[in-house]
C-alpha cells in the first residue's frame, strides 16, 4: 500500500498539487456493457458467462466474477444453451456464426462505436477496397474488426508496414483505426497511407471514439504542469497504455496502476504536482482511492481541469432492458 515513507513525506511540505484530468474513468460504452452483465445476472441468474473480458478492467472483471459472472476465453468454455454476454470489444461473424450454431443466448455488449467500425469494414471490403486497419495485433477489437472482411483486410501496427504495403489495386484502397488509438501518432500513419495511396478513400469519420480522444486531450492539457503522470487502468486496456505513452512522449514520467496499492512511494520524490487520469474502463472509485492514498503520504491539494463535459449514453440491448439491475454492485455508481 502507498504509505510506506507518509511521515517523512508529510513534515515540513508545501502540500502536493494533484491535477486531474477530465474526462477521465468510464466511458459510455463501458458503462452499458457492465450493465448487460449485471442486469443479465439480474434476470437469468447466475452463472451468466461472458467471452473475454467485459472491458479491460482487472477489479471490474473481478467485482462481476464474484457476483456470478463467469469469464471465458472461448465459446467452447460456455454450456449449450447458457447465456453468453459479448465483450464490449466485439467478436467476429465466425463467433456470432458459433454461437448461433450452438443455440446459447447471446447478449450482445458490443459497444456501437465499434460495431460501427465493423459496418465500415463490411461496407468498403463489399465495395472491392482493400481494407488496412491501423491498430494493434492480438487485441480483441482488431481481431473482431478483421474477422469481418478476412480476405480483404490487412493490419499495419507500424508506419514502415505501411511503407511496404502491396495491395490488389492501388486505386482501390480505404482505411480503418482501432477506436482507442493515439490521436496523434495515428495522424502520422494516415499521412503515410495518402502518400502511398494519393486515391485513398478516406472514411467519413474518425474511428478514434470521442472517448478515447477526449482523455488524450484533457491529459495533453495537464501534462506540461505536471512532474508525474498516474494513470489508472489494467495493462491490457488499450487506451490506458496510450495515455501512459502520450506522457512520456511529452517528457512527464507515468505510470500505469491498476489500483492506489501500486503506488511505489519513490515515484513522487521531488514530485509536487502529480497529474492523474484513468482510462476508459476504470471505475471512478479507483481514482478516489489514487487521491486518498497520495493524501496518506502527505498535503495535498486536489484540482481539477475539465477539457469538455461528455452526455453520451447508448441505450442498452432490449433483450435487458425491461430487467431491473441487481443492486449488490461494489462498483462506483
Ligand atoms: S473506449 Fe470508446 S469504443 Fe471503447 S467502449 Fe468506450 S466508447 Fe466504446
Amino acid at each position: 500500500m502507498a504509505n510506506a515513507s507518509s511521515d517523512e513525506h508529510a513534515e515540513g511540505q508545501e502540500p502536493r498539487r494533484i491535477l486531474l484530468a477530465g474526462p477521465r474513468s468510464f466511458c459510455a460504452g463501458v458503462e452499458r456493457a457492465i450493465e448487460i452483465v449485471e442486469r443479465a445476472l439480474a434476470s437469468r441468474g447466475a452463472p451468466v458467462y461472458v467471452r473475454k473480458q467485459i472491458v479491460h478492467n482487472a477489479y471490474v472483471v473481478d467485482d462481476l466474477a464474484r457476483r456470478g459472472a463467469v469469464f471465458v476465453e472461448e465459446l467452447d468454455e460456455v454450456p449449450d444453451g447458457a447465456t453468453v454476454v459479448f465483450s464490449a470489444h466485439g467478436v467476429s461473424p465466425a463467433v456470432r456464426a458459433e454461437a448461433e450454431r450452438r443455440g446459447l443466448d447471446v447478449i450482445d455488449g458490443t459497444c456501437p462505436l465499434v460495431s460501427k467500425v465493423h459496418a465500415k469494414a463490411r461496407r468498403y471490403a463489399a465495395r472491392g477496397d482493400t481494407v488496412v486497419l491501423i491498430g494493434h495485433a492480438g487485441h480483441e477489437e482488431v481481431e473482431g474488426t478483421l474477422g469481418e472482411a478476412p480476405e480483404s483486410m490487412v493490419l499495419v501496427e507500424t508506419v514502415d508496414q505501411i511503407r511496404e504495403l502491396s495491395v490488389p489495386d492501388p486505386e482501390r484502397v480505404s482505411y480503418l483505426t482501432q477506436t482507442t488509438l493515439a490521436v496523434d501518432e495515428t495522424a502520422e500513419f494516415v499521412d503515410a497511407l495518402r502518400e502511398k495511396f494519393p486515391l485513398l478513400h478516406e472514411p467519413p469519420s474518425e474511428d478514434i471514439c470521442y472517448a478515447t480522444t477526449n482523455r488524450q486531450h484533457a491529459l495533453n492539457a495537464i501534462v506540461a504542469e505536471a512532474d508525474l503522470v498516474l494513470v489508472v487502468g489494467s495493462p491490457n486496456s488499450s487506451n490506458s497504455v496510450r495515455l501512459v505513452e502520450l506522457s512520456r512522449r511529452q517528457g512527464t514520467p507515468a505510470h500505469l496502476i491498476d489500483r492506489a496499492g501500486d503506488i511505489d512511494p519513490a515515484w513522487l520524490d521531488g514530485v509536487r504536482t502529480v497529474g492523474l487520469t484513468a482510462g476508459a474502463s476504470a471505475p471512478p472509485a479507483l481514482v478516489t482511492e489514487v487521491v486518498t492514498a497520495l493524501g496518506e503520504l502527505g498535503p495535498v491539494t486536489v484540482e481539477e481541469r475539465e477539457v469538455t463535459r461528455e452526455t453520451t449514453h447508448f441505450e442498452l440491448p432490449w433483450v435487458v432492458r425491461g430487467t431491473a439491475e441487481q443492486s449488490t454492485s461494489s462498483l462506483p455508481g
